[in-house]
């Protein structure tokens, strides 16, 4: 069949997954295209911890939709957010509008997992999105400012104590970074507390940190992290913070009033998409050309969706950028050809391995093909190239990056500054 008349395509969510299937299907005559996304920014969340941590401004790892479709002229944005779906109808109901759509795709991503325990939510600081990563800048920020001015050593160590819950990639790499900055930042900024550091301690529930990466890998970052003053602790769970205490399932107190959420993702469910079309974690069940099951003319991309049948994957490809950009792609692919009458490519997924850093200068990488394990330097390099790749390709600021390579190798970063819009000066 190919198509005669122009058919409307609304994407929920512009992330890796949406982005990607967006630059697929720019300048595809029978389509035009609506991205919807929460935001009016697209973020690249492998930096987001960068941002935390004060070496990489927001906008250094942000991207206004509008600019990024401006000469996508089959594209339009709206900021909104997805509420309800009537696939009956082929309505999508946003925050502020109502939307008719021929297909719609849902590249939504994921939301930090806090495992239904609602103080955790409440009090612990999530690590997802660039808002996170401002909320945890200034928290952090304030703390070590508030510490500077106590002289009770108990409060003091409270303050300056820092649990990250989850030792993925995520959790290691905010480990690793505030071990470098208390070993080095905070000694030369904060004379006052050089005697009294408080602790990080880094807690997962399986029994290593990167458990989904090689044995190397998993003993290589804990040594590093060791190193650097990073107290593991594995097969062990948060049960319960209430800013002064956070509770471990071994029965230990730990005395902080910052604890980092890095522990998971989970997906949400959309009002008006059947429950079978559910998966694990609430993933939406795709076939293997990423249409949701149960319902017509819908289809999910990302960390949002599950699809079993690749037989190295039964559980559902990772929810990774990797995937995300690859099933985007493919989609894209894929409409194309359905308007020009060809048979449709189900998605095969390349598996290019996984990484993280730890610290300013270390790192571990499993390479998928070929099958192999880098550290130290050689890993080093691997990640900075491929995010150095990024930085440019997001929007060419040769000058941020410059400052970026300078403050990431001198462990210097400037970026300290807390930038809190509730003390506005109302006088
Ligand atoms: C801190 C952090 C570090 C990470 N590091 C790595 C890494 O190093 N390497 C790696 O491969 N992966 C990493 N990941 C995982 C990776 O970011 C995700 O797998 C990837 O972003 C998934 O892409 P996506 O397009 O499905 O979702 P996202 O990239 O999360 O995009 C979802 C988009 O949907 C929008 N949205 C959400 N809900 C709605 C709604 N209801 N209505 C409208 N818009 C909505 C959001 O604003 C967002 O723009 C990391 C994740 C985090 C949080």
């Amino acid at each position: 069949m190919i198509l005669s008349q122009t058919k409307h395509i609304v994407v929920i969510g512009g992330g890796f997954a949406g982005l990607h299937f967006i630059r697929g299907i720019a300048g595809s005559k029978p389509y035009t295209v609506t991205l919807v996304d929460k935001n009016n920014y697209n973020q690249f969340t492998p930096l987001v911890y960068q941002v935390a941590t004060g070496f990489l401004e927001p906008s250094n790892i942000s991207y206004p939709f509008r600019k990024f479709l401006r000469k996508r002229t089959n594209i339009r944005f709206h900021l909104g957010e997805l509420v309800k779906v009537s696939p009956e109808e082929h309505l999508a109901y946003l925050s502020n509008a109502t939307i008719q759509y021929d297909y719609l795709v849902l590249a939504f991503g994921s939301v930090s997992n806090f495992f239904g325990n609602d103080k955790l939510r409440q009090h612990s600081i999530a690590m997802k999105t660039l808002t996170d990563a401002l909320g945890m800048r200034n928290t952090l920020l304030q703390s070590l400012e508030q510490a500077c001015s106590i002289h009770d050593e108990g409060l003091r160590s409270k303050l300056l104590t820092v649990v990250i819950a989850g030792g993925g990639p995520t959790g290691v790499e905010i480990a690793g970074m505030l071990g470098e900055m208390r070993n080095t930042i905070i000694q030369r900024d904060y004379p006052e507390l050089k005697d009294s550091m408080g602790g990080i301690y880094l807690v997962d529930g399986s029994k290593a940190v990167l458990s989904q990466m090689s044995l190397r890998s998993q003993k290589d970052a804990a040594e590093r992290l060791e190193k650097l003053g990073v107290k593991i602790l594995v097969n062990t769970f948060i049960t319960s913070f209430d800013h002064e205490e956070v509770v471990l399932s071994n029965g230990v107190h730990i005395q902080t009033s910052n604890l980092v959420w890095a522990a998971g993702v989970t997906c949400l469910p959309v009002e008006g998409i059947p429950s079978v079309s559910y998966g694990k974690n609430g993933r939406l069940i795709v076939d293997r050309y990423n249409k949701v099951c149960d319902v017509d003319d819908i289809y999910a991309i990302g960390d949002n969706c599950l699809e079993t049948s690749d037989a190295g994957f039964p559980n559902g490809h990772p929810q990774l950028a990797q995937p995300a950009i690859q099933q985007g792609k493919r989609l894209a692919d894929n409409f194309v050809m359905m308007a020009n009458g060809q048979p449709l490519k189900p998605f095969l997924y390349h598996d290019k391995g996984v990484m993280a850093v730890i610290g300013k200068n270390r790192a571990v990488v499993d390479l998928a093909k070929p099958r192999l394990h880098l550290n130290g330097v050689p890993a080093l390099l691997v990640w900075l190239f491929i995010h150095i790749n990024f930085l440019i390709a997001y929007d060419n600021k040769l000058k941020t990056l410059f400052n970026w390579i300078v403050a990431y190798l001198t462990g210097d970063q400037s970026l300290r500054v807390v930038i809190d819009s509730k003390h506005t000066d109302d006088r």
